[in-house]
Formats: structure tokens, C-alpha cells, sequence
């Protein structure tokens, strides 16, 4: 009998597991899937030898992740792939805008905003590891009140006033709105200014980086780690009742609501279930994946060295974009996020071919087909890129839920990160619930979506004090 049982391996769930197993506790992970990984899985989607991303790619929380930065994840094979240029943002007049892991280089390229990119992003970056357990934790009391108020002021508005408050250059704010569209939210919602900030933050406190050979092996790093500690995980094994599972002191469901009021539900106070009912999941994603016969022919020539590509030139075209989704409808210019880790790590593909990840935001639940508005947004900064593409793998809404039911509508957040459910995700509970030993560990808690493993950590640590008089 394990001392814990974690449902799910999702960086968090891995994330938990390894807590309790530094801790002294036998702890067994049951995974539906036939691989673990969860949001962190690679696979190949389109041709024999073309290694896809399925769900993550661009991994700057892994690499500044306070807990995966403990373990000893190097001695299990992971090791990053750091692009030359973290994100290109081009514009249709053939110039980009780029971010650099320098912050002095980056803001050289910015003209007239280069001050107020030093000052702003410059002094977060400098700031970052007195706001990390902040920003990367759940709320508490801060142990840098007046840092944290620094960086809380601007981080708490919405991206628009934000960025017509802090830049002169309509390039800069779109460049600014790129990153904080990855919010999930309208760019006139709180907290998205914070989003884009954190993202910028970490392009150079960290870099906007891919695990060599595909983000499965970060998820096979912590799984390797997790069984030299003694602990087990058992993949195929889909959990529909917690009833089913072994006898344990602690469960911890690395599930957001829905799948966990369906495998818990029966146990749950009427009033705690309701509320999580009552969890609000955000909008969802329309995914591609590419194999590809050569780079993509970007007209821009930074779009060459860059891992990550913002395709939305402008801040209004993003924002409109952003807020169609958001009300239910499609628009025709979509926002779209490319990766291209092929380039700086071949590995990936055969014979010095190339792969391409790549989403938009669309409506929770849509149906509609967004490959040609995405392929058209890439042919717009890319002319001829259709030429280049050998097959596709297409994943929507509907796809991305059957392939994870964390992700209610294709939302890849597992909820919406506004600031009613930025620190009191799914409730003001956060990772207990009114059952002892009942535990939630998934991104839909703080410090929500991202592969960082800390919501995992932090309900780990909760259930080691709560159960087992704190950690060995
Ligand atoms: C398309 C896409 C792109 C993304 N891109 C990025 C990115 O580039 N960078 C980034 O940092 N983040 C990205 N994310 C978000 C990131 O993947 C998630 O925030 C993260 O994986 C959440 O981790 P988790 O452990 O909470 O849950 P998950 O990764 O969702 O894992 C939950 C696990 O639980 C399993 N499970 C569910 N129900 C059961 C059950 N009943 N029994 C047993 N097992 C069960 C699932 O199969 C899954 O393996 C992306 C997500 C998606 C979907």
C-alpha cells in the first residue's frame, strides 16, 4: 500500500510525486495515457522521424523553474536547445522586431523605446529572483513586500494600457502584445500586462528554450528521477473513480474540475462541488504541427535565428484576435505562435528537414477549421511556405480534450487566469479540499498553466505537513 497516489503525470503530478518521494513516502502515479507527460509529450505526428511536440514546446518555466532547478534532471538526459533570438515579431513591411537573451541587445533594437524597455523589463530581470517564489508560488505573505509592489503595480493592468503607457513605438507595444496575448485573455483584461511582462522577464532570465530531441524528455527526465527515488508510475491506467485506487493516506489529482469532479465527484461536500462547477475554463486552441522539406522562407531575416515566431504584426490586429476568441467567434486574421526547434536542434527530424508547432486561440469548444486562416498568417511573413510543408498533424479544440480532459474546450490553460482565479484556483482552498488526504495538484492551482511543476510541488508540500508532519 503506497503511503500517496497521484492521478495524472503531468509535470505537475511528476512534480508531486518526486516531493513525497524526497520525502521518505512510497508513492504510486497512475497515468490515463498510454505515455507519461501529460502537456509535456512528444510524438511523431506526421512522418516517421519527424519528433513533434504535442502539446508544449517553448519551455522558459521548465528551465526557471525554482523546483526543477533542484533535481537532477541533466544526470537523466535533458538538455536545452537555447535559440539564437528568443522571439521574432515581424511586421508586414518585411522589418521585426526580436528579443534577445540580452536585455541590452534586445533594447538596441527597440529605437525609440530602448530606455523604457531597459527600465521596465531590465529592472524585472534584474528584480526576478526576489519575485520568482512570487510569481512562480501561491499567494502569501512576500519576503520582498516593496519588490513585489514594483513589479505588482504594472503587472496587474491589462496589456493595452500598459503598453500605450510604457512605449512610444507602435512595433514595441505589438511586440509587447504578442507576449502577453499567451494569457488566454482579451488585452484589456488584468492581469494580461503581468503576462507579458513575466514572458519578457523570462526570455532573458531564463530563454525561451526546447528540451534536445523533444519535450517528452524533460517528462522522461522527471519520470527517470522519480524512480530512482523508488517511486512507481503506472501509464495506460485511465482512473474513473478514486474508489478504484489502491488504499493511501494522500491522493493528489493532477486533474483541473471537470475530470476531477468526475472521478471525485461522489466523495465531495454538495457545497465544494458546486463551486468547482462553477470553475471558469477560458478559450481554446486550434494546433498544427508541420513536417517540413526546409526552413521556413521568413522574409525577415531574424525570423531565421528565432525559436519562436508572433505572427499578428500589429498590437490591434493581436487584440482583436484575442477578444474574437474570447466572445465566442472566429477572426479571420488569427494570432498565431510558432516554434521552429528543428533549426537549432536536428535531432528532431530526418535528413536536416524541419518541423513547425504552431496555434491560435479560438473559441472554448470551436469547431471551426482554422488551418487556412493559420497557413495564410505564415504565407503573409513567409511566402511560399505552403511549398515547404511534407504533412501535417491537425489538433483542435475537440482533439485536445480527448487527448487530455484537463483541457475542458481545448483550453490549454486548464482555466482562465484572470485575477479571480489567479490565486484562488479552482477555489480559495487551492490544493486541499474538504476531504482529508484529498488533494489538487494540476495547473488549474497556483501558480497555474506553464510547465514549471510548482503547483505540484506546493500541494505536495501541503499534503507532506498536513499528513505526515512536514518533510523528512
Ligand atoms: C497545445 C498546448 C501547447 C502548450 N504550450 C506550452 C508551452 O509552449 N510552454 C508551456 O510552459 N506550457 C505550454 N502548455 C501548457 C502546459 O502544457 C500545461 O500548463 C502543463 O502541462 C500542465 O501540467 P499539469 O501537470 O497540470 O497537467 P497535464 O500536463 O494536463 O497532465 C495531466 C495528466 O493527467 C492525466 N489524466 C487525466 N485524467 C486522468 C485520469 N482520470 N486517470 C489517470 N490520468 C489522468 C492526463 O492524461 C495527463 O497526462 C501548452 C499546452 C497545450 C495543450
Amino acid at each position: 500500500m503506497p503511503d500517496a497516489v497521484v492521478v495524472g503525470s503531468g509535470p505537475n503530478g511528476l512534480a508531486a510525486a518526486i516531493v513525497l518521494a524526497q520525502a521518505g513516502r512510497s508513492v504510486t502515479v497512475y497515468e490515463a495515457a498510454p505515455a507519461i507527460g501529460g502537456g509535456v509529450r512528444s510524438a511523431e505526428l506526421t512522418l516517421p522521424g519527424f519528433v513533434h511536440d504535442i502539446c508544449s514546446a517553448v519551455h522558459p518555466f521548465a528551465r526557471a523553474s525554482p523546483f526543477f532547478r533542484t533535481l537532477p534532471l541533466a544526470a537523466h538526459g535533458l538538455q536545452w536547445t537555447e535559440p539564437p533570438v528568443m522571439l521574432a515579431h515581424p511586421f508586414e513591411d518585411g522589418g521585426c522586431a526580436a528579443v534577445h537573451r540580452s536585455v541590452e541587445r534586445t533594447a538596441e533594437g527597440l529605437g525609440a523605446d530602448a530606455r523604457r524597455y531597459r527600465d521596465l523589463v531590465g529592472a524585472t530581470v534584474d528584480d526576478w529572483p526576489d519575485l520568482e517564489p512570487a510569481v512562480l508560488g501561491p499567494l502569501r505573505w512576500p519576503r520582498h513586500p516593496l519588490t513585489l509592489a514594483r513589479f505588482g503595480w504594472q503587472a496587474i493592468r491589462p496589456a493595452d494600457a500598459f503598453a500605450r503607457d510604457a512605449f512610444d513605438d507602435s512595433r514595441t507595444r505589438a511586440l509587447f502584445a504578442g507576449m502577453a496575448a499567451h494569457g488566454m485573455l482579451p488585452l484589456d483584461r488584468r492581469p494580461t500586462a503581468g503576462i507579458g511582462l513575466v514572458l519578457a522577464t523570462l526570455a532573458h532570465a531564463a530563454g525561451w528554450v526546447f528540451p534536445r530531441g523533444g519535450a517528452q524528455r524533460l517528462s522522461d527526465a522527471l519520470a527517470a528521477h522519480l524512480r530512482a527515488l523508488g517511486g512507481e508510475i503506472i501509464v495506460g491506467h485511465q482512473v474513473r473513480s478514486l474508489d478504484e485506487l489502491p488504499p493511501a493516506r494522500a491522493v493528489l489529482c493532477d486533474l483541473s474540475p471537470a475530470p476531477f469532479l468526475r472521478v471525485a465527484g461522489r466523495r465531495l461536500p454538495p457545497r465544494y462541488r458546486r463551486r468547482l462547477e462553477r470553475y471558469r475554463y477560458g478559450m481554446g486552441a486550434f494546433k498544427i504541427d508541420w513536417a517540413l522539406d526546409g526552413p521556413i522562407p521568413w522574409r525577415a531575416e531574424p525570423c531565421l535565428r528565432a525559436g519562436t515566431v508572433h505572427l499578428g504584426a500589429t498590437f490591434e490586429q493581436i487584440a482583436r484576435s484575442e477578444a474574437a476568441a474570447w466572445r465566442g467567434e472566429i477572426a479571420d486574421r488569427p494570432f498565431v505562435i510558432l516554434a521552429q526547434p528543428t533549426l537549432f536542434d536536428p535531432s528532431r527530424a530526418p535528413d536536416r528537414r524541419q518541423t513547425a508547432w504552431a496555434y491560435c486561440h479560438v473559441p472554448r469548444g470551436s469547431g471551426a477549421d482554422m488551418l487556412s486562416p493559420i497557413e495564410r498568417q505564415i504565407e503573409r511573413f513567409a511566402p511560399g511556405f505552403r511549398e515547404r510543408v511534407l504533412a501535417r498533424a491537425v489538433m483542435g479544440p475537440a482533439e485536445i480534450e480527448r487527448h487530455n480532459p484537463n483541457l475542458v474546450g481545448g483550453d490549454i490553460g486548464a482555466g482562465v487566469t484572470d485575477l479571480r482565479q489567479l490565486f484562488t484556483r479552482p477555489t480559495w482552498r487551492t490544493y486541499s479540499t474538504p476531504v482529508r488526504g484529498l488533494y489538487l495538484c494540476s495547473a488549474a492551482t497556483p501558480p497555474g498553466v506553464g510547465v514549471h511543476g510548482m503547483c505540484g510541488y506546493f500541494a505536495a508540500r501541503r499534503a507532506l505537513r498536513d499528513l505526515f508532519g512536514g518533510e523528512r
